[in-house]
């Protein structure tokens, strides 16, 4: 162990494990970080009010009544059995989200849509109580054509916030780091987003976005890196997990527990839904949050504590990986508030092992994943393989939360295959 407590796996790039040291009883932790469970039941609540809306602007929500959620699938005894001693495997299959096909789908569009919920009822273009669906009024989407959402991506996030906003009426702007896909820069000009790409890394290019947001009065910047509204959204979906656990006969109690395994790039999305999941079972869910070894962003930060800025470049590493999603060299304070007192444990992982499981299930459950969403099942199957696992690894359930990817091109999926 090395002095500021950053084991030298975690310098030398090598996958591991690591324990949260700083890790509080939940309702402790619960009582010291910024908002309480009040908020995950105002982000259920806000969910419920937009559902009409979003069933209206996208067909494919006509069926869930403009629910934003995925299933949790159940893959079977043979597939528990890649895990040594833990049998009970499920996975919450964000990668089939709805609308967009990632877990930003639950933030970014939450964020946009309590923005221009907030701005209607500014400008009295809608009742406080009125129903969402009169923010489809030509009036409405007259008054939002004026305004424009802005954020900075990697690119799953600006495709959920562009396709949101536009969607409503809004102008959009994307800023994107040199590592973001070309497929998903053009999906977004397809959409009618204005999309700049960065030479620099996600850091920059969020940094360049909040400077040319912060110039312009008609602009709103959804701040990947300090957003409660985005934890809001992400923190929902905890309680559709609940209820999809109890009709799967899953009840979780101390000698059941809940483990829970989410792809980590700034933190906000693993750290809300952590902030949701420790809201319902507290000590009884156990959250492990996965990196690539080259960007552990949030397992430093957490370990330094909030005192010090830190990110992976001042360990020595290069934050480069095929993980897209998660390539983010420092994280975000706001998340790392909970995560560093919620979370059970960090995990990182390398490209080849997620390359690998990306083949894997695409072979065994058909599962079409891009690399940051099987991030959970290298560090599954890590965890299970060490001497001395966790206490609470042996009795659990394990959850493994896949992020995105459904939405993937044919040719780039077939690339990532071989
Ligand atoms: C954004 C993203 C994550 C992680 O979310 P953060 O809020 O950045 O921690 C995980 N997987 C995928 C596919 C993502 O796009």
């Amino acid at each position: 162990m090395e002095p500021d407590g950053i084991d030298a796996r975690v310098r030398q790039g090598l996958p591991c494990y690591v324990h949260n040291p700083n890790k509080l009883p939940a309702e402790t932790a619960l009582a010291r970080v910024p908002h309480g469970p009040q908020l995950v039941r105002e982000a259920v609540e806000d969910w419920a009010y937009f559902a009409p809306l979003l069933a209206r602007l996208f067909p494919d929500l006509a069926g869930s009544a403009g629910r934003i959620d995925s299933p949790l699938l159940n893959p079977g005894p043979d597939f528990g059995s890649r895990f040594g001693g833990c049998h009970s495997v499920y996975i919450k299959a964000d990668h089939l989200l709805p609308v967009t096909g990632t877990i930003k789908a639950r933030g970014g569009v939450y964020e946009v849509l309590t923005h221009a919920r907030r701005l209607a009822i500014d400008a009295q273009l809608l009742s406080p109580k009125g129903s969402s669906l009169a923010l489809l009024e030509r009036e409405v989407r007259d008054f939002f054509a004026t305004h424009c959402v802005v954020t900075g991506s990697t690119g799953n996030l600006g495709y959920s916030v562009g396709l949101i906003a536009t969607s409503l009426g809004f102008r959009s702007e994307v800023h994107m780091s040199a590592d973001a896909k070309l497929w998903k820069i053009e999906r977004l000009r397809r959409l009618g987003v204005k999309v700049h790409t960065h030479e620099g890394d996600f850091s920059s290019a969020v940094a360049v976005a909040r400077e040319v947001a912060s110039r312009s009065p008609d602009s709103y910047f959804v701040d990947d890196e300090d957003s409660v509204s985005l934890f809001k959204g992400y923190a929902a979906a905890a309680h559709d997990l609940r209820a999809q656990l109890h009709a799967a006969g899953i009840e979780v109690s101390e000698a059941n527990p809940l483990a829970v395994y989410l792809p980590c790039g700034v933190g906000g999305a693993p750290g809300g839904v952590t902030f949701g999941l420790k809201s319902i079972w507290g000590d009884n869910v156990h959250c492990v949050l996965v990196e690539p070894v080259a960007s552990p962003a949030a397992l430093v930060q957490s370990l330094v504590g909030l005192g010090r800025r830190v990110s992976a470049y001042d360990f020595g590493l290069d934050n480069r990986t095929i993980a897209d999603g998660l390539a983010v060299p420092s994280a975000s304070l706001f998340a790392i508030k909970y995560i560093s007192v919620l979370a059970s444990g960090f995990a990182t992982v390398d490209d080849e092992q997620l390359l690998s499981w990306v083949n894997d299930l695409w072979r065994m459950e058909r599962l079409r994943l891009e690399p940051s969403a099987a991030a959970g099942f290298a560090a599954l199957e890590m965890m299970c393989g060490l001497a001395e696992k966790p206490d609470w690894s042996g009795a659990a359930t394990h959850v493994v939360w896949t992020t995105g990817g459904s939405q993937l091109p044919e040719e780039e999926f077939t690339a990532l295959l071989r």
